[in-house]
């Protein structure tokens, strides 16, 4: 049995049922979700017989750590194996006194972006709740105290809400504070356009941010290079981005990848002002990141920054994301599976 697809609840019994004292659950929730612990040796306020029954019965997680690459700028990227042999990966990013963590909710994704490399691997399946979950736990255990995650996005592999069900039971373990505690203003879902999935997170919650990858201003665009177009036009989307409930001072997020001749003329900036009047937003230009295969070219410099100024002449902010972990293959896009160690 793993550990961490326990709630608090089944902690509680399984320890009650091997008739132990309750506060037993406590300090394992302790160990495996404050302190980021993954070995039963380490948890010494927990009795050295007790620590060996765990170790024979269970396990705390189930990804594997099967490589680490560190980019030059410090991006680090982790390969974990998952149970079935499935491979998944995450992302840590350092920015001032930000530690970002971008983690998969898929391995691959079924949405065929024609930009995106994961995309252009295909599906293999949902991650379960538990899997999600333990991409921060790896972080946390290993970042030292006082310099904990700060902030975690739902930016990895994967179409969040093709699997909202585990989403949501994840997001709820990165919040509540018997779990990892942190809070949802620094959490962000990212959605490539399913309309469905964010009004209903808008009607149930949680209340984390939401980034939609809006990437083009006209469906006879979006349609070409993202095919959930065709499930939720440009107009139903925008109109799920409207009713969506916002605290106040905050926004959406909206992603726009910079693709050369496709969607990066001054009437597309234009357009994207019209479709973004009357939403309390914010955009990321990410210029392209290249990937081998791949048929698109990053907008040039001044395209990207022509169609910056428009947007801010506008009074949207927008700023352009600087490119993390670019050599590792670590950046937005870039995110597939063991391959691509092979290959480096
Ligand atoms: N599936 C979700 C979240 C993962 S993709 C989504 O699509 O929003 C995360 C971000 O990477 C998206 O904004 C997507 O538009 C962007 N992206 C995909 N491929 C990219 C590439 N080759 N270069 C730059 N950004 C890319
Ligand atoms: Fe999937 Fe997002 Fe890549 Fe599209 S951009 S293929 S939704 S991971």
């Amino acid at each position: 049995m793993t550990l961490t697809s326990l709630s608090s609840e089944e902690l509680r019994k399984f320890i009650a049922d091997k008739g132990l004292p309750v506060y037993r659950a406590k300090q394992l929730l302790h160990w495996i979700y404050t302190a980021g612990c993954g070995d039963f040796n380490e948890m010494l306020n927990i009795p050295k017989a007790l620590r060996c029954t765990l170790a024979k019965t269970t396990v705390i997680r189930s990804l594997r750590l099967a490589a680490r690459m560190k980019s030059t700028d410090g991006t680090e990227k982790n390969l974990f194996s998952l149970k079935d042999g499935e491979f998944i990966e995450s992302v840590l990013m350092f920015e001032g006194s930000r530690r970002t963590l971008c983690v998969s909710t898929q391995a691959g994704c079924a949405m065929g972006c024609k930009f995106c490399l994961t995309g252009s691997t295909g599906f293999k399946r949902n991650l379960a709740a538990h899997e999600i979950v333990e991409q921060a736990l790896f972080t946390r255990g290993r970042l030292l105290p006082g310099s904990d995650l700060t902030n975690i996005v739902l930016m990895g592999m994967g179409e969040p809400f093709e699997n909202f069900e585990n989403v949501r039971e994840a997001l709820m373990k990165f919040t509540s504070p018997a779990y990892l505690g942190i809070s949802k203003r620094r959490i962000t879902v990212s959605t490539c356009g399913n309309a469905a999935g964010i009004r209903e997170m808008g009607r149930l919650g949680p209340d984390v941010n939401l980034a939609v990858s809006l990437n083009a201003t006209t469906d006879k665009v979006r349609d070409k290079i993202m095919p959930i177009n065709k499930r939720f036009p440009i107009s139903e989307l925008m109109a799920a981005c409207r009713e969506f409930p916002l605290n106040p001072h905050r926004k959406i997020t909206f992603e726009y990848v910079m693709l050369k001749d496709i969607n990066d003329t001054q009437k597309d900036a234009k357009r994207l002002l019209r479709l973004l009047n009357g939403i309390p937003s914010k955009v990321n230009l990410i210029p392209l990141n290249p990937y081998a295969g791949s048929r698109f070219t990053r907008s040039t410099d001044k395209n990207i920054l022509g169609f910056q100024s428009l947007l801010v002449e506008g009074g949207v902010e927008a700023p352009i994301r600087k490119s993390k972990g670019a050599d590792i293959s670590a950046a937005c896009g870039q995110l597939k599976n063991s391959k691509i160690y092979s290959e480096v």
